[in-house]
């Protein structure tokens, strides 16, 4: 280790690695294949860059993006580590010099692009190289399962088993899902792996969640108390980021669009105005910040709630890449859940794959709920360690929440659920428990349930907003599918049988003062 310590400073001018980057050169070092899950911006290349620096022979590195491998390559270059990348941007005489360079040892690092593996004829020019690893770069892209599947990405292990000795690999991706996991394992065939999962905490990040506010006015506060600073807003469609845009225009801020449905010159002007700071936020929908990488993004705030943690941390996380302080804002309204659930609807035919977006979104929404440390959730999200609280978040700092004991309510909502046999969503639930005449309370009969207005001097929106919460707290849960039913976990049998009490970093609201009526 003590070697890569001398090659990190030396090359890439760094006093310490990061804890998991140790963790993942160590294992490589030791001869293990090895799958690092760490979100972008966590510093994976140094985690086999430095390694290969250390091997004989060339590193094959397969890597999705085009604009990001000769980013790699230039940035190698500039510290003086040669390497070279084959993507479909060379001809074909390019491409065998190259191969005929690294034949001769002359890169330690060399950039494929996955659909190259289709050819065999590369694959046996490859197979005259000395390679001692293959570093799969975003390698959920091999997984049915991930968001990104890359039939090309199945022939990696091709590569592998055309090459005359077996080659380390080494895996990275940012998805949490086990699946994925899983599917990387096996279908790039890594033996007995290593898996760390590293570098989600981002220490100069703070994140909030703000509900039940007018979104645009929160955002022009925002933006008006850091004029001056470089900041993404992120929104749902392109019809809200065209909107968004505008009416930040109006107001005099200096903003930019991106979206999918711009043609490519509008798209990339905007971006170029962007990282050269002429234009301070850029209003985007998801298409924009693949492979972007502006350090000194101060803000990035999602004005709707976006798929999954995985966008969500994605895209959050291209703010403060320079490691200076900087803010992940979310502005969540229950109306991007029936966004997001349309949107699944409309790009997922399969109904196994539909129950896990479902599922992924239900994660998503619960970030919002929680009370927890937001940084804390997220590092858990993604199976990391988070020992303490960050003590940044908007829940860590919030001046108005207290720990409070909600253990009554709890126990009045979860006999609602019981009642109701489990088989109802938290709306109808949360009817009920307010004592609501409507027309689906009373064809049910459910007003004469023991639990019927149990919480009428509270608002079904406060209901909801408890129920919500205990569900990212894992009290309840809900199925999977497009209209999701609430159902009790085992938590919740210990909290009603009076073995559990529920404290809650919250503030509940008092409960209107029932009013009586006055004798006269
Ligand atoms: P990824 O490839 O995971 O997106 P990078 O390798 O580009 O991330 O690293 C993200 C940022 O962190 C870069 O600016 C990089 O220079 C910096 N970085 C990586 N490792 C270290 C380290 N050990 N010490 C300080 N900065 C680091």
């Amino acid at each position: 280790m003590a070697e890569a310590q001398e090659l990190l400073r030396k090359y890439y001018g760094y006093p310490d690695f990061r804890e998991g980057q140790k963790r993942v050169i160590e294992s490589l070092l030791s001869g293990r294949d090895t799958l690092g899950i760490m979100p972008t911006g966590g510093g994976k290349s140094i985690c086999y860059q430095v390694p290969a620096l250390m091997m004989d022979g060339t590193t094959i590195v397969v890597s999705p993006l085009i604009s990001l491998m000769k980013d790699q390559v230039d940035g190698l270059d500039s510290i003086g580590v040669p390497a070279a990348y084959i993507n479909s941007s060379l001809s074909y005489a390019q491409v065998e010099m190259r191969i005929r360079k690294a034949e001769r040892g002359e890169y330690k690092l060399l950039y494929v692009a996955p659909e190259r593996l289709e050819s065999e004829r590369f694959l046996d020019l490859l197979a005259g190289l000395v390679v001692p690893m293959v570093a799969v770069d975003e390698a959920h892209c091999v997984s049915q399962w991930g968001h990104d599947f890359r039939p090309s990405y199945m022939r990696i292990n091709e590569l592998v088993s055309h090459l005359p000795d077996r080659p380390l690999l080494a895996a990275f991706t940012a998805t949490a899902t086990d699946q994925v996991r899983e599917d990387i394992v096996k279908h790039l065939k890594l033996s007995e792996p290593q898996v760390f999962v590293t570098g989600f905490a981002r220490e100069n990040l703070s994140f909030s969640v703000i509900k039940g506010e007018n979104k645009r006015d929160v955002l022009m506060g925002y933006i008006r108390e850091h004029a001056g600073e470089a900041g993404i807003v992120y929104a749902a469609t392109r019809k809200e980021v065209d909107q968004l845009c505008e009416y930040l225009l109006r107001q005099g801020v200096a903003a930019g669009k991106y979206h999918a449905g711009l043609t490519d010159k509008e798209r990339a002007d905007a971006q170029e105005r962007f990282l050269y700071d002429e234009v301070r936020v850029m209003v985007a929908s998801n298409a924009f910040g693949m492979g972007i990488d502006k350090s000194n993004v101060r803000y990035v705030v999602h004005f709707n709630m976006p798929k999954n943690m995985e966008a969500y941390y994605q895209e959050a996380g291209r703010a403060g890449r320079d490691g200076e302080p900087s803010d992940c804002m979310l502005l969540f309204s229950p109306q991007d859940i029936h966004i997001q659930k349309f949107l699944i609807e409309q790009s997922v035919s399969d109904p196994e794959r539909q129950a896990q977006e479902y599922r992924r979104l239900q994660q998503m929404a619960d970030y919002c709920h929680t009370p927890q440390c937001l940084q804390r959730y997220i590092v858990r999200y993604f199976g990391g360690e988070a020992e303490e609280d960050c003590g940044q978040c908007s829940n860590c700092v919030s001046p108005d929440m207290e720990m409070t004991d909600i253990t009554l309510e709890a126990q009045q909502i979860f006999s609602c659920v019981k009642r109701m046999r489990e088989r109802f969503g938290m709306t109808l639930v949360a009817s009920v428990l307010k004592g609501s005449r409507n027309k689906k309370v009373l064809d049910f009969g459910f007003d004469s349930l023991s639990t019927y207005g149990l919480m009428r001097t509270r608002t079904e929106k406060d209901i909801v907003d408890l129920i919500q919460l205990l569900v990212a707290e894992g009290y309840l849960q809900l199925t999977e599918g497009k209209y999701p039913v609430l159902r009790l976990s085992s938590k919740a049998s210990d909290v009603l049988s009076g073995k559990e009490r529920v404290v809650q970093r919250i503030r509940l609201k008092p409960s209107a003062p029932v009013v009586q009526d006055l004798e006269t």
